[in-house]
């Protein structure tokens, strides 16, 4: 696969604005760019949010049920994360001060390393300040030129990155489909190779096929790599994610990365593994070596967080309810839904302005549920991603179903 360059195509006006022969200035070809993406509806907008108080945010001044929230346990603003956050910033101070290697390691870090590799059964594990940079750090650790990465065509663009950083041979398989997944492992048949999945796809909310796909990496000794940002704290016994649910051992699925920032309710990411990944991380992930860790008080809080999100069921049991009750109520009301059972909950709408207008009714009607569309989403699957969360209660859960019916074209 060729890179791709990050600026957008651009139409052959636009090319020939500096004119033939004439330097075409960078930032004038990117507002041009720019005016492409607006009338296509595609841009992109930044929002500040003013205030949050449980599943309400305010933005612009307006308060607003959110449904576009990863908290999806209701774990961050909690009093325990909050109350351990202070005490390590009374401990440390606030940032950690240095790379991990070079004393910036503290051992609020190390407990927090023990915690997540005994609640994900793994051997170690391994904190990067975030999801995105655990992914490029894994990646390029482990992969070279010669190697081969085969991915699912929905993955997070972190995994995608990685591959690229890499420079391996990337190739990507059907979403989902584990014969589609062979037969890319099948064209480099000699070649080691990594299969990297998501095990909860974040824009569509589904399970990755995990035990089909550990089956296929040990029939052809490739090493299967799961990214379980939304699975974490969500899915399996104790919410040891996606891959505990499918009972993958740490044989089955030698490398777990997963987030901190999402249902812990904190920032941050991991991978867990054996010794031998984790030393070798240590020693070859850039994103690890060459940036500060973590502040000291993000740790302390996302281990508070580790207890309650293991250990209180009730709001894993409040979530399956929530979402069972929002999936009938759109089955009742002819609302198109993808195929999800977690708390990612996408309604389908197909071209992006529809979604933006029906993303700015719902708005009008006191509900955040943003617009998710190209190149974040294939072409012509605009959708409006809801996020469910143990914050929401059922009657909010109504009043979002109310207010689609009312605005779905
Ligand atoms: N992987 C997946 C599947 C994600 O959804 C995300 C976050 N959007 C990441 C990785 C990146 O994690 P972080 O936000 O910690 O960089």
């Amino acid at each position: 696969m060729k890179p791709r360059p990050l600026t957008p195509t651009l139409s052959p006006n636009e090319k020939t604005i500096g004119g033939e022969g004439v330097r075409l200035g960078l930032l004038e070809r990117l507002a041009a760019a720019q005016s492409e993406r607006a009338r296509q509806a595609l841009l992109r907008r930044l929002r500040t949010v003013e205030a949050v108080d449980g599943a309400h945010i305010q933005i612009a001044g307006k308060q607003l049920l959110n449904f576009a929230s990863n908290d999806y346990l209701g774990l961050a603003q909690h009093p325990a994360l909050r109350e351990a956050l202070a005490k390590a910033v009374a401990r440390w101070g606030v940032g950690a001060s240095a790379a991990h290697l070079l004393g910036g390691h503290r051992d609020e870090h190390a407990k927090l390393e023990d915690a997540l590799a005994r609640w994900t059964g793994r051997e170690r594990a391994l904190l990067f300040s975030t999801g995105y940079m655990a992914n490029l750090g894994v990646l390029s650790a482990l992969l070279g030129a010669e190697d081969l990465c085969v991915q699912d065509k929905l993955n997070h663009a972190s995994l995608l990155d990685g591959a690229r950083l890499a420079g391996c041979v990337l190739k990507r398989y059907v979403h989902a489909d584990v014969a589609s997944a062979a037969r890319q492992l099948d064209t480099h048949p000699s070649a080691p190779a990594l299969l990297a999945s998501d095990g909860v796809f974040s824009m569509d909310g589904d399970v990755a096929p995990l035990a089909e796909l550990a089956a296929l990496c040990r029939a052809q000794r490739a090493t299967l790599m799961v990214d379980d940002a939304h699975g974490l704290g969500v899915l399996g016994p104790e919410g040891a994610g996606s891959v505990a649910e499918a009972k993958l051992s740490q044989d089955d699925a030698p490398i777990l990365m997963a987030t901190l920032g999402k249902a812990l309710g904190v920032a941050g990411a991991f991978v867990a593994g054996s010794a031998t990944l984790i030393d070798g991380l240590v020693q070859n992930a850039r994103s690890f070596i060459y940036t500060t860790a973590l502040p000291p008080s993000l740790a302390a809080a996302t281990s508070a967080a580790i207890e309650i999100a293991r250990f209180e069921g009730w709001r894993r049991d409040r979530l399956t309810r929530l979402i069972a009750h929002f999936r009938s109520g759109a089955a009742e009301r002819g609302i198109a839904l993808l195929a999800s059972r977690t708390p990612i909950q996408p309604v389908s709408i197909g071209d992006s302005a529809a979604a933006l207008a029906v993303s700015a009714q719902l708005e009008e009607a006191g509900l955040y549920v943003p617009a998710i569309r190209p190149p974040t989403v294939p072409a012509g699957q605009a959708r409006l991603r809801v996020a469910l969360s143990a914050l929401h209660a059922e009657s909010d859960v109504e009043r979002l179903l109310d207010a689609l019916a009312d605005c779905l074209p």
